[in-house]
């Protein structure tokens, strides 16, 4: 009979899955058990053995191994820059008080995006933690004062850029966002990429990069190159959270952001961000 975990434990082993994640390792294996496991299988397996399987839950876990990514509409018309903030309410409106997916259960704000619509460079992260469910905006926790500062060292200000992230409610826990959940909410961000057109998108760790690509590849395959998304060049760095755990990567993520600095012509910046 499964066994239940404790919620200590359970919240442990999403941490530590998701610490994985951010270093762009994805597969697992039990000692002493042949097949590998997946993140998203072994945190489904949590989610069976410690709560009743709901509706989209059991849909998940009958879907495919390799999921499947929703096709990418092709981006829509152009948008004058004084029509952009127009543009970016329409589609808040339309997302409403959103019930789509199951991370509507326990959100206390969904977090849209904030910054300029007319901005030539945007961030994508996953999704909102605490103190963005609490406040409605994305990256303002420690993480975001990172972000902050990074933005600060490639030479602008935060109301320059423009931040969102694949799912803009507020996973219990902090976990990764379930594919199911991602795949629900990312039409509404590449709708305000497609208003917003940016130059350069940088996204902040492996799931912006696998929802922003459409597919799933570890982290340092992805950095230090430039790949092509919604008509933007988009550079893959590491999520902030994951440079607050492990800041000697800083140096690393500096170096992605130098990329995308040279794409918009910034003039480099010697020193990384603190
Ligand atoms: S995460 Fe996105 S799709 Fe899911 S409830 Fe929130 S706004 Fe809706």
């Amino acid at each position: 009979m499964a066994q239940r975990l404790s919620p200590e434990t359970e919240a442990a082993v999403r941490a530590r899955i998701g610490y994985f994640r951010d270093l762009g390792i994805f597969d697992f294996y039990r000692r002493g058990e042949a097949p590998a496991a997946t993140a998203e299988e072994i945190v489904a397996e949590i989610d069976t053995k410690t709560t009743a399987p709901v509706a989209d839950s059991r849909e998940l876990l009958q879907m495919p191994k390799a999921q499947p990514m929703p096709v990418l509409e092709q981006p829509t018309a152009i948008v004058a820059p004084k029509d952009k903030a127009a543009a970016l309410e329409a589609i808040r409106k339309d997302i409403g008080p959103c019930d789509r997916c199951e991370l509507s259960k326990a959100r206390n704000n969904i977090v849209f995006g904030d910054g300029d619509p007319n901005a030539r460079l945007m961030f994508v992260g996953e999704g909102p933690g605490a103190d963005e469910d609490a406040q409605g905006l994305p990256f303002v926790g420690r993480a975001g004062q990172l972000l902050n500062n990074m933005i600060s060292a490639m030479g602008l200000r935060r109301d320059q850029v423009y931040i969102a992230n694949i799912v803009k409610c507020r996973p219990p826990q902090n976990r990764v966002p379930e594919p199911i959940e991602a795949n629900t909410c990312v039409p509404f961000l590449f709708r305000q990429i497609d208003v917003i057109r940016p130059e350069v998108i940088v996204a902040l760790g492996a799931t912006a990069a696998t929802y922003m690509l459409g597919g799933k590849s570890p982290l340092s395959a992805l950095r230090g190159r430039i790949h092509q998304a919604r008509g933007a060049k988009l550079i893959v760095t590491y999520h902030p959270a994951y440079l607050l755990r492990d800041p000697r990567q800083k140096k690393e993520a500096w170096a992605d952001l130098q990329i995308a600095m040279s794409e918009l012509g910034l003039k480099p910046q010697p020193k990384a961000p603190v």
